[in-house]
């Protein structure tokens, strides 16, 4: 992921908060970030960066592991290392053919927006899936998440954990991503949600679900109450739906009609570096603690602590000395801080 900032002006035509995947017009916007601006590169990718954060919140060694596609070059080792660093285990396919993807992230206004392209990251195959080391780690997950980015190629590959999952009982869950998905990719995103125990998104892309599935109203609480009653395929885990909104309150609607809106803690304007990352973030930290069989709230404060962390760094970076200790549990040893 490189970063810059200031932001060339609107002559790519992009829009604040909102992620798109790299047209070919889109193209030299990543030469002229490098030439004309101060570029910061920073390990990324939307599943990897919920998937470092849920390690370090969670604290557990050997925690985490991370499947996914790069390129055989020095940005693909660079994301291995951030990964090693945080003590996830990565399971890359690797190719010749691709580069690694790059992000640019252009920020203003300490509001982001992302231009992807994927490369490598589109090209995960089906026979690394299959091999005996990634289905070691698939079988032995208690919960599996995958950004909804992975809809624009491997939905098949999602379609798979999510049977997994409910065959096993253990957890699916996903991430509505970005508005376009939600659009352009519904039918792939039909597809895995019934295996979804968990999806999350942000108020924008909750919007964007709405219009593109006859959802008439605009109130999200209403939009999570909809998604939670989809069709899924393991009826004995209830769907929580979760929906955050920046600064404003989180909500998650589930399944059994019921519905857990918990205050996001404020962090002041001045101390916010960069909200990329955010909503990844919350997942990791949310997630987390849902493996350690916390409720909804726990797991929610969790997201909130973990984001409102980044959120106050360059990128999806977190102080690893700093532990997260859930509100009510005995502070044995550092403090947890935000
Ligand atoms: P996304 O990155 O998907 O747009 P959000 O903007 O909803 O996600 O942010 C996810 C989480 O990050 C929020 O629930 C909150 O914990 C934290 N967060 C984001 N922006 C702010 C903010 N301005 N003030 C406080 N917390 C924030
Ligand atoms: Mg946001």
């Amino acid at each position: 992921m490189c970063r810059a900032t200031p932001p060339p002006n609107c002559r790519y035509d992009l829009k604040a908060g909102n992620a798109i995947l790299a047209e070919a017009k889109h193209l030299p916007l990543y030469e002229e970030l490098v030439a004309k601006h101060k570029v910061d590169y920073i390990a990324g990718g939307a599943t990897q960066n919920s998937i470092r954060v849920a390690q370090w919140i969670h604290g557990g060694k050997g925690f985490a592991a991370y499947i996914g596609a790069v390129g055989k070059d020095a940005y693909g080792a660079d994301l291995k290392a951030a990964a090693s660093a945080d003590g996830v285990t990565t399971y890359y396919d690797e190719h010749a053919d691709f580069p690694t993807g790059t992000c640019a992230v252009l920020i203003h206004d300490r509001e982001r927006s992302l231009v992807a392209n994927l490369a490598a990251a589109e090209h995960y195959s089906k026979s690394h899936f299959e091999s005996d080391a990634t289905q070691g780690v698939v079988k032995g997950a208690k919960v599996i998440y995958s950004a909804g980015f992975f809809l624009t190629h491997s939905h098949e590959v999602m379609v798979a954990c999510g049977k997994k999952a409910a065959a096993d009982n253990t957890i699916y869950a996903m991430n509505l991503s970005a508005p376009f998905l939600c659009q352009f990719f519904k039918t792939q995103m039909h597809a895995v949600l019934p295996f979804a125990d968990f999806v999350f998104g942000n108020e924008t892309e909750a919007a964007a679900f709405a219009e593109n599935n006859g959802i008439a109203s605009t109130d999200v609480e209403e939009i999570a109450k909809a998604i939670a009653a989809l069709p899924k395929e393991n009826t004995a885990r209830p769907r929580h739906v979760v929906i955050t909104q920046g600064a404003k309150a989180t909500v998650c609607a589930s399944s059994d009609g019921t519905v857990t809106v918990v205050a996001t803690p404020a962090i002041p304007k001045e101390s916010i570096v960069d909200t990329n990352g955010a909503g990844d973030s919350f997942v990791g930290g949310f997630l987390a603690m849902i493996s350690k069989g916390a409720d909804l709230k726990a797991a929610i404060d969790a997201g909130h602590f973990a984001a409102g962390h980044v959120i106050q760094r360059d990128g999806c970076t977190f102080d690893s000395s700093v532990k997260y200790v859930p509100a009510g549990a005995p502070a044995g040893g550092a403090a947890a801080t935000a």
